[in-house]
């Protein structure tokens, strides 16, 4: 982020005239946040604290992004895709916060501002065991009951991409999670302090309670130097590139393997961090965990950290598209289109109750720990939004199998004898007030910082790949061999209409090594 002089501006302007209409270096505020007293600049620099508590040296791009307000930055041509988080607006931030557990939580609404740290040093309070000094997040103890006896079981559940106002627009429609919220202690005030706000950062952050600099998991897609080629951040399923011990790890050596530790999503990005180390991590014992494969159509696992039961591995998502289900009239043929149906989450919990009922869940004195991504609210809203009739029917799916997750928690344990923790990893954007002016595509910005400062070769960008990550990759050396630096690539982007603001490495690495 850089201030430009009106002139250089116009400058700027000029050499890039195409991409810089309506560009003033005074653009006003977004009218939605009237209200608050943030100008420009104090957004400009609460936003650079947020992508350096998230600012990884190797893993984080040269050049982060913050698009305007309202404004989306996505792929072309991807009708999956049309709605894209990842922001620091309150849209992609503000997220929902429940912790439930008669005689163990208290009841009440607790407007303290929190966050995902918080939540793996709230669990460790409830099985009393002491936290690592990565675990940086402050327990949550004004909603904790101080009961004599730990839970049975600890139910995390994260719901992926659902925004904390969904809970006071639909929740009386929502009976599971409306007696959760009501009931339990509602956090008023969560919100995300890093950026970017997806799906790896959020998992990880809320499984290790550690800082995204910390657990060094800092964007879904990264490009990885060594082989000049992207990377997500636990390629072949391998939990080692999270550098902190997550709440489950830290019950596995404590328990020596005693407590049932299950795992539960959809992608790697979200499953490996709530499952932990497993047995890949020194004293450790092996752990469950079942990730859902597209590809494959079923549950999958890493044998060498982790395991899956059979009975869940033998049960293959083809059943769905081949005995002909539809959701809302939408056809299921295949994965991809399950995925983005409630129906997929009827199948996710089918195996998360026989795992709670086969592997002997809250059966005996040592606690055991559920940790569940569950996807669909995301892959809905991304598709749909977040006004959408599909997302409001993926919503009463997912408070339904919540439900019957939890029945199959009281049979197990006993009605006071288990905690959920309803969270989720991120938000998501409404759809813009004018819906054909404010979505923008990432080869657009590719083009037009390759326009402008490579037009000859164009590979002055490594790599742009999740719009989501808000970061991409720059060839630095090539850069100034062509006479350039980063500054003048961030101050070109934040002359943008529709960036808010553009930072470099050096100005984040600066702000996160404090
Ligand atoms: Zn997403």
């Amino acid at each position: 982020m850089q201030t430009l002089s009106p002139l250089s501006t116009a400058l700027l302007c000029l050499l890039a005239a195409a991409a810089c209409v309506g560009v003033s270096p005074d653009k006003p505020l977004p009218g939605s946040l009237t209200g608050t007293t943030d100008d420009r600049a104090t957004l400009n620099q609460r936003f650079l604290e947020m992508f350096a508590r998230a600012y990884y040296p190797g893993r984080s791009g040269q050049i982060m992004l913050v698009p305007e307000r309202g404004d989306i930055l996505l792929e072309p041509n991807d009708p999956f895709y049309r709605f894209m988080h990842g922001s620091p607006w309150d849209y992609d931030v503000e997220i929902p916060l429940i912790l439930h557990g008669q005689g163990h939580i208290r009841q009440g609404i607790f407007d303290a501002p929190v966050t995902h740290r918080d939540i793996a040093p709230t669990v460790a309070s409830l099985l009393d065991v002491p936290t690592p000094v990565t675990m940086s997040g402050t327990p949550l103890t004004a909603s904790l009951a101080n009961a004599a006896e730990p839970p049975r079981i600890v139910f995390v559940a994260v719901l992926d991409g659902a925004r904390r106002d969904f809970f006071d627009r639909f929740v009386t429609d929502l009976p599971t999670l409306n007696r959760l919220k009501n009931e339990g202690a509602w956090y008023s005030e969560a919100r995300i302090d890093y950026l970017p706000s997806l799906t790896s950062v959020g998992h990880a952050s809320i499984a290790t309670g550690a800082e995204p600099r910390v657990h060094g998991v800092v964007a879904n897609t990264m490009y990885d130097r060594r082989f000049a080629r992207p990377s997500g951040p636990f390629p072949d399923l391998s939990p080692a590139s999270l550098h902190a011990l997550t709440i489950a790890d830290l019950w596995n050596l404590n328990t020596q393997g005693d407590a049932v530790i299950i795992g539960q999503g959809t992608t790697a990005r979200a499953t490996i961090p709530m499952a932990g180390h497993g047995g890949c991590l020194v004293s450790a014992q092996s752990t469950i965990m079942a990730m859902f494969d597209g590809t494959f159509g079923g549950w999958v696992t890493n044998d060498e950290c982790y395991r899956l039961p059979s009975y869940v591995a033998n049960d293959k998502a083809a059943r769905l598209w081949q005995s002909g289900e539809t959701w809302l009239g939408y056809e299921i043929h295949d994965s991809s289109t399950l995925l983005r149906t409630g129906r997929f989450i009827t199948y996710q919990v089918d195996a998360l109750v026989s795992m709670i009922e086969r592997e002997e869940v809250g059966k005996d004195e040592v606690p055991d720990l559920i940790l569940v991504n569950f996807k669909t609210l995301d892959y809905v809203g991304h598709r749909w939004g977040p006004d959408s009739d599909e997302l409001a029917e993926a919503l009463r799916d997912l408070d339904r199998e919540l439900g019957r997750v939890i029945g199959a928690l009281e049979s197990a344990a006993g009605d006071n004898n288990f905690v959920t923790i309803i969270a989720s990893d991120h938000g998501t954007p409404g759809e813009p007030e004018e819906p054909e002016n404010a979505r923008y595509y990432i080869t657009d910005i590719i083009e037009a910082v390759h326009d402008r400062f490579d037009p000859t070769e164009r590979r002055v960008i490594l790599f742009y790949g999740d719009p989501a990550d808000n970061q991409f990759f720059v060839d630095r050396s090539h850069l100034e061999n062509l006479g350039f630096d980063l500054e003048s690539v961030a101050a070109y982007l934040e002359a943008l209409p529709y960036i808010f603001s553009a930072y470099t490495e050096d100005e984040v690495a600066a702000v996160s090594g404090r």
